[in-house]
């Protein structure tokens, strides 16, 4: 595939594309936005709050998948990735085993991440279709991405004492990505909890494509979960994940 449209690409209130920034910014705000973030992930990286999942996380990383024996799993919280001056928030459950909890980097290295990224991309929001590993050049552009818990929990089914001791990081993240208009959560557990963090009242049903308003002009966006349960399934498409997009781009302001 070749590149996205430049006109698909979003552009800053500068004039100029947001691909040529990210998390390292331009201007005095930019910076600061930046170094919050960067403080922030530190801390979550450093984080033992759950016994449950400090001791899953640590066990996976060091029983590894046969087909990832010889890699160096990261073992640890995965923090939030992406461009300080971004305007769509995407947040997920929280990092799989063998994908994020092994590079290191939020939906990277799994075939969620191959959905997601493939589809920021096609939106003009990524600067390659492709996230394998924390370095393998991958620029968010107007786009961040999360999780709602940021250790990988046994069957993707982190407690809700474990949901609540990580919405915290969340929070802060938010508060520091102050152009976000619009949060894209992926599934319903990410749903209910943006949801319930931005004070959506009433709360829609969840389902894909349903938009939420959020007091202070904030809109929730809601996309089926790319699992491979969904898109093997075919409950969720590529064109049902760009439609998504194309949408967020419209409430970001980017038409
Ligand atoms: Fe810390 Fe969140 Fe991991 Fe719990 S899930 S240990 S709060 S980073």
């Amino acid at each position: 595939m070749g590149p996205p449209p430049r006109a698909a690409r979003p552009r800053t209130d500068r004039g100029g594309p947001a691909g040529g920034r990210d998390t390292s910014g331009h201007g005095d705000g930019d910076r600061a936005r930046a170094a919050g973030l960067a403080a922030l992930r530190d801390e979550i990286v450093g984080c033992r709050r759950c016994p449950r999942l400090v001791a899953w996380r640590e066990e996976v990383a060091s029983v590894r998948r046969a087909a990832f024996a010889d890699q160096e799993y990261w073992g640890r919280p995965v923090p939030g990735f992406g461009d300080a001056a971004a305007r769509v928030a995407v947040v997920g459950l929280a990092p799989a085993a063998h994908g994020g909890n092994r590079t290191g980097r939020v939906f990277t290295g799994d075939r969620s991440g191959d959905w997601l990224f493939a589809a920021l991309w096609r939106a003009g929001l990524a600067s390659q279709p492709t996230s394998v590993a924390r370095d393998d050049g991958l620029v968010l552009r107007g786009a961040y991405v999360s999780a709602a818990v940021r250790c990988a929990p046994p069957k993707n089914a982190p407690t809700p004492a474990e949901r609540d001791a990580c919405l915290p990081f969340w929070r802060r993240e938010l508060a520091l990505l102050e152009d976000v208009r619009v949060v894209v959560a992926l599934g319903q557990f990410a749903y209910q909890v943006v949801a319930g963090e931005l004070g959506v009242r009433p709360r829609p049903r969840f389902g894909h494509g349903v938009e939420a308003c959020a007091p202070g002009g904030r809109t929730v966006l809601c996309s089926y979960h790319p699992s491979q349960q969904n898109t093997f399934t075919g409950t969720l498409t590529e064109p049902m994940f760009d439609a998504v997009f194309a949408r967020a781009r419209v409430l970001a302001g980017w038409g």
